[in-house]
């Protein structure tokens, strides 16, 4: 899932929380460095880019947020994580051909595999339809 479609569903749950915020943007900031280190060209081959998949794995940021909130009892850190594991199911769910690592270091390839696939142009529209459709129930009825 692109990193628009994670913000929105972040602010449309927890509202513009920073925490929140920087929680659904971590995972996928690695991407953002291989792309703009790569100019856009071959940054999915990338060494940064493997290791973007890698930051996505279940076992790295939510369990440093978890150990944050162990040391700090700062509430924040629990959003942070609920944001980050937000982030890592919708991409689970969305990354059926190919995706992040989430069991990485256990297993260091992409599994398990999604439902839909992010890159097929109706999976995407459909997305932005239902977050629409959740953003206008959420504006008039809740
Ligand atoms: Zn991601």
């Amino acid at each position: 899932m692109d990193s628009a479609a994670h913000l929105i569903l972040t602010i449309l749950i927890f509202g513009w929380d920073p925490y929140a915020i920087m929680g659904c943007l971590l995972p996928d900031t690695l991407y953002w460095v291989a792309f703009i280190r790569t100019k856009g060209k071959g940054y999915r081959g990338s060494s940064i880019f493997s290791w973007g998949e890698r930051l996505h794995s279940l076992f790295i940021l939510p369990l440093l947020g978890l150990l944050l909130y162990l040391i700090s009892y700062n509430s924040s850190f629990l959003i942070f994580t609920e944001a980050v594991f937000l982030h890592l199911i919708t991409d689970l769910i969305t990354h059926r051909t190919e995706g992040p690592r989430f069991f990485w270091p256990i297993l260091d390839e992409y599994y398990p595999r999604g439902l839909v696939d992010w890159c097929k142009p109706a999976v995407i529209i459909s997305y932005y339809l239902l977050l629409l459709t959740l953003a206008v129930f959420m504006r008039f009825f809740i």
